[in-house]
């Protein structure tokens, strides 16, 4: 798994190698962008290529193998948020005292420490700071380099300046990688102390290019589609569950249809009474939701001559269809009420019934 395997920003992969090649890395890298466009991708590809024990070359430049004992273990933090959820649910096993004191971090190799922000606030805490400066000091123990990723910019104040003071003097052999959807984020004097390295939204020729190879046995309007609504970010496209993206948007449009040209309800409630309380109805209903928005926002783009950006393309005559009984003041009005749903839902309000109330809203008689 080298370098070519990560998909797009090839300009900036290609100033990381270069880096590496003339083994001058910075220690403090901010990776910056989108959700999804690859930054702890990259980070712990970066961490695999200074400790990989092979030490492979391609196009002239440093990569890795991908297979040796540092690469195989560094490339176990791949899924981060499966890593996460098992850290945490570990955690609220512990006793309330222990617990307490126990904060999150992934490892799995000793010379990469992977930083997540800890539950329940999702901040970066202090005494996991701490716990990078009681391991940044020492040498590596079976790699070349110590790898610190913090996957998230939300910073405590006191963890901020803890991590601060490491940054004014950090040991030779350490690179401490902070990942943020923007520089802005961090504060002005950290900031000052990185190397901040963009990496931009792909375009959706660069998507779909990525689908047709890893999801070959989707059709190319399926994959033209999935590519507008993963906006620009690699990680979304991957992880892309089209089936029931499909499901949640046919009962958006049912409920769509009953409001526009509502005849009858029967097919409506059959829709709504699906959505149950419960972990599992609150997934189907976020998915519900996003659909709404999703082709509520390409109506308004039918509506106002912008049938370019629509992204439901697969549905584009049913979407047109809808468009000629929905003007621009109906369509405004259920993004409000469709807000004021989701508002609801965040207080538990009975799914079915606020899904019901919300289509009764939108009725055209
Ligand atoms: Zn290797």
């Amino acid at each position: 798994m080298p370098f070519s395997d990560f998909h797009g920003n090839s300009e900036t992969v290609q100033r990381i190698r270069e880096m590496l090649a003339r083994d001058r890395f910075p220690h403090g890298v901010i990776l910056t962008g989108p959700a999804g466009s690859g930054k702890y991708t990259l980070a712990t590809m970066v961490a695999r290529a200074m400790n990989c024990l092979e030490r492979p070359k391609t196009n002239g430049l440093p990569d890795f193998c991908g297979r040796c004992s540092n690469c195989a273990r560094i490339g176990q933090a791949e899924d981060l948020d499966v890593l996460c959820a098992n850290a945490i649910e570990a955690r609220d096993a512990l006793k309330e005292t222990e617990k307490k004191e126990t904060r999150l971090f992934i490892q799995t190799h000793p010379d990469v420490l992977i930083i997540p922000p800890d539950p329940p606030q999702m901040m970066i805490k202090v005494d996991q700071v701490r716990r990078l400066i009681e391991n940044i000091y020492f040498l590596p123990a079976e790699g070349r380099e110590r790898v610190f990723i913090f996957t998230n910019s939300a910073f405590m104040k006191e963890a901020a300046n803890s991590l601060l003071k490491v940054l004014e003097e950090p040991p030779e052999f350490a690179t401490i990688f902070l990942l943020a959807e923007n520089a802005g984020e961090l504060l002005p004097t950290i900031r000052s102390r990185c190397m901040i390295v963009p990496l931009r939204r792909l375009s959706l020729a660069e998507l779909e290019d990525y689908l047709a190879k890893h999801r070959p046995e989707w059709r190319p309007q399926q994959r033209a589609f999935v590519a507008r609504l993963s906006d620009g970010a690699v990680g979304r496209a991957r992880s892309f569950d089209l089936e029931a993206y499909s499901a949640s948007r046919n009962d958006a449009l049912t409920i769509l249809r009953t409001a526009l040209q509502a005849r009858e309800h029967s097919d409506l409630f059959k829709v709504t009474e699906s959505y149950r309380a419960g972990a599992e109805g609150r997934r189907k209903t976020d998915l519900l939701l996003g659909s709404l928005y999703s082709l509520l926002q390409d109506l308004l783009f039918l509506d106002s001559g912008s049938g370019n950006l629509v992204r439901n393309t697969d549905v584009l005559p049913e979407l047109q269809k809808l468009r000629e009984s929905a003007d621009f003041d109906w369509l405004v009005a259920a993004s409000e009420r469709l807000n004021e749903v989701e508002r609801g839902m965040r207080r538990n309000l009975l799914r079915s019934l606020s899904l019901d109330a919300f289509e009764a809203a939108l009725e055209r008689t």
